[in-house]
């Protein structure tokens, strides 16, 4: 492949990073017994595959899945325990050439509270303090390996609309600098994105760029609603394939999908655990803007070596290819556009001769359209 290639994620959930071996660490620091069958045996997995351990949960069934991304959160509860998950993920990734992150925080993780009566209310002093040991690791990673890293804040859509405003009002009125971007997560099938009027309109107002899940176990339509309430990004996405008019819009609006091949073989059902039928290749061709993440890297078992190796060889995505994608994220990537312009600048000049030509060749024997265009104007960056 040459040189190390730049690499871009856009979406990782916060919590869904630990892997195993900080999950470990954090129950033994919290003197919390995990359930027998937490982890995989060693030696029952293939260390190379997962080299950080591998959690033990049934990957046909998602509730399963659920219940092992709440073990795993709970372990996570104070702003040491924030830098040292941030801090694991984001080296580790850098350390494979990620020059620019995108993690998604929630403030409900962060410091909700329950009272006797069971009212649920989010606590300032703990979420700056948190906060504080996130950015203390994203400072370090940043000074060790020149990687950028912004934070979203997030409301959850199955946590009940009062509590998505809940949430939406607390981001609005406790305003820190990392944060970059709003995000919608949590189970697509709860709720309508019309239901939340006043959190498009409030993050509006803030104002923050929105990124919204939609389009991963829900059809199309639920990504057009992103759109219409103002998502300049989608989560997934990946039913954008069934739509071709929908697929224009994505185009000419310029949408960008953040698609995790590993996070979708295993949630996304109608894929049966395989890549087989995933729509990466596809969607790529058609000339939409994609960027490929790790969404939880901890739980998945990935980073952002393996999703771009997946992409590589089961989606035959070549190098000039897999920069066209870096770059598409980073265009996309909801930072200050000095430090955009800066980022896609350090990444066209990895561009070797080789690839230069290789850009050339390959855009010149694409059918004319929207992946053609995008790759010829690249070419302009020579
Ligand atoms: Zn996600």
């Amino acid at each position: 492949m040459g040189s190390l290639l730049p690499k871009v994620i856009l979406h990782e959930h916060i919590e869904g990073s630990v892997t195993p071996e900080m999950a470990l660490l954090l129950a033994k620091k919290h003197n919390v017994s995990l359930p027998d069958d937490f982890l995989y045996p060693e030696g029952s997995y293939d260390k190379n595959e997962f080299p950080n351990g591998r959690y033990q949960y049934d990957e046909t069934d998602f509730g399963e899945f659920v219940t092992a991304y709440d073990v795993v959160a709970d372990l996570v509860r104070d702003a040491d325990d924030y830098y040292l998950i941030m801090k694991d993920y984001l080296s580790r990734n850098a350390a494979q050439g990620m020059i620019y992150c995108e993690m998604i925080t929630s403030a409900f993780h962060l410091c909700s509270q329950e009272d006797e009566q069971g009212k649920v209310t989010l606590n300032a002093a703990q979420y700056h303090d948190f906060m504080e040991g996130i950015e203390r690791a994203i400072r370090e990673v940043k000074a060790e390996y020149g990687t950028e890293t912004r934070l979203q804040a997030c409301g959850v859509r199955h946590l009940s609309l009062e509590h998505l405003n809940l949430s939406v009002d607390f981001i609005a009125q406790n305003p820190r600098d990392s944060i970059a971007g709003f995000n919608i997560a949590g189970n697509e099938r709860a709720g309508e994105f019309a239901d939340f009027i006043y959190v498009h309109e409030l993050v509006d107002n803030i104002p923050l760029p929105k990124s919204y899940h939609a389009g991963e176990i829900r059809g199309p339509e639920s990504i057009r609603e992103a759109i219409q309430f103002g998502a300049k990004r989608i989560g997934h996405g990946i039913a954008a394939i069934k739509d071709d008019a929908l697929i224009e819009q994505l185009i000419q609006d310029g949408i960008t999908l953040e698609v995790a091949p590993t996070s979708n073989r295993i949630l996304v059902t109608e894929f049966g655990q395989k890549l087989d039928h995933h729509p990466l290749r596809r969607l790529y061709e058609k000339g939409i803007r994609l960027s490929i993440n790790t969404d939880d890297a901890g739980l998945f078992g990935t980073d952002v070596a393996k999703e771009y190796r997946i992409a590589e060889q089961v989606f035959g995505f070549s190098r000039v290819e897999l920069l066209d994608v870096t770059l598409c994220g980073l265009e996309a990537a909801f930072v200050e556009d000095e430090v955009k312009q800066a980022l896609i600048a350090q990444v066209y000049q990895c561009f070797s001769e080789e690839d230069w030509h290789e850009l050339e060749m390959h855009a010149a024997a694409l059918p004319d359209g929207a992946l053609k265009s995008r790759l010829q104007n690249r070419l302009h960056h020579k």
